[in-house]
């Protein structure tokens, strides 16, 4: 698509330019730049964001994928010794890696983004890691532009129709929060969702998994069918009646579906699952060798 005076744009790399100076305030703001910061951006595009960020922050390094832009992007910015620019894949990149010479741009402590949609999960996985597998350097934060419809399953409360193992899984390793909508109209090309910013603070949960890899294999399994009860999604691993009374024992309604208890109530189900299996066949391995999980493989509605 391109029209005049206008930057072409790549359906098949989510290019939607922010042009909403309200939206892109709201992200500036959420992210709290300081002059120590040091920020990560991917994905931008023709430098809405990155003309803002510069200004504030140490360092800001910019990962784009698209060689035209890249083009523009240094033509633009090139000169700002604050700025470096990584063209590439970012799903791919090794960051830190790439940063041999430069060091001020190492250690990068916030990440600020307007991200491409088709790879909003294997993207938060990489800033935030699994549950199994954290960041061994977390962020302090990550403020990102996202489809609205992800960031409401993000901050979900237990309870709500769409909270799922997404939520579980980002909610151990991070606080969330949900800042503001953002309007499809607020994008050109707008894209057929509406979006919203939300900001993450990586932190250890205070209850932390004694076994995050099965922690994660008992997540994936209670939301295997959606608005099951619990009891009917585990069945694979403990039968109905020992599941009652570990629910009873956590003060859980034994009838609670995967979207009604808290995080700290999976973390503290899959303790006493991990316990009971232990008791029953004398193996904690039972359950090792499932696939890995991928952030985002929930049904959509
Ligand atoms: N931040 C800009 C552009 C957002 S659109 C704005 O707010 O206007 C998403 C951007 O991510 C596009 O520039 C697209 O080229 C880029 N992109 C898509 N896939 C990418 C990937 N795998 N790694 C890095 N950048 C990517």
């Amino acid at each position: 698509m391109k029209g005049k005076g206008e930057v072409r744009t790549r359906r098949s790399l989510a290019q939607h330019w922010l042009k909403s100076e309200s939206a892109l305030e709201s992200i500036v703001r959420a992210a709290r730049c300081t002059k120590e910061d040091r920020v990560l951006e991917i994905g931008p595009g023709t430098g809405v964001l990155t003309r803002r960020i510069l200004p504030l922050v140490q360092a800001l390094i910019s990962v784009e994928i698209d060689r035209d832009l890249c083009k523009m992007l240094v033509k633009e910015f090139g000169q700002r010794e604050n700025f470096l620019l990584l063209q590439g894949d970012f799903l791919e990149l090794d960051v830190e890696s790439q940063l041999g010479n430069f060091e001020k741009f190492q250690n990068q402590n916030k990440v600020v983004a307007n991200i491409p949609y088709n790879i909003t999960g294997p993207i938060i996985e990489k800033l935030l890691g699994t549950i199994a597998s954290p960041n061994i350097r977390p962020y302090e934060s990550i403020v990102l532009l996202i489809q609205k419809e992800v960031a409401e399953r993000i901050v979900a409360k237990p309870g709500s129709r769409v909270f799922g193992a997404l939520t579980v899984r980002v909610q151990y390793l991070a606080e969330c929060e949900y800042i503001c909508t953002v309007p499809a109209k607020a994008f050109h090309p707008a894209p057929k969702v509406d979006s919203a910013v939300v900001r993450l603070i990586p932190r250890e949960l205070k209850k932390q998994a004694d076994d995050p890899k099965f922690l994660e294999t008992i997540v994936k399994l209670g939301f295997s069918a959606k608005r099951k009860m619990l009891r009917n999604n585990l069945q694979s691993i403990i039968e109905r009646d020992e599941l009652t009374t570990i629910l009873e024992e956590l003060q859980i309604n034994p009838q609670a579906r995967g979207e009604d208890i808290s995080v700290e109530q999976w973390v503290e189900l899959s303790k006493k699952l991990k316990e009971k299996a232990k008791q029953n066949d004398g193996s904690e391995n039972k359950f090792d060798n499932l696939d890995k999980i991928d952030i985002m493989d929930e049904d959509e509605d």
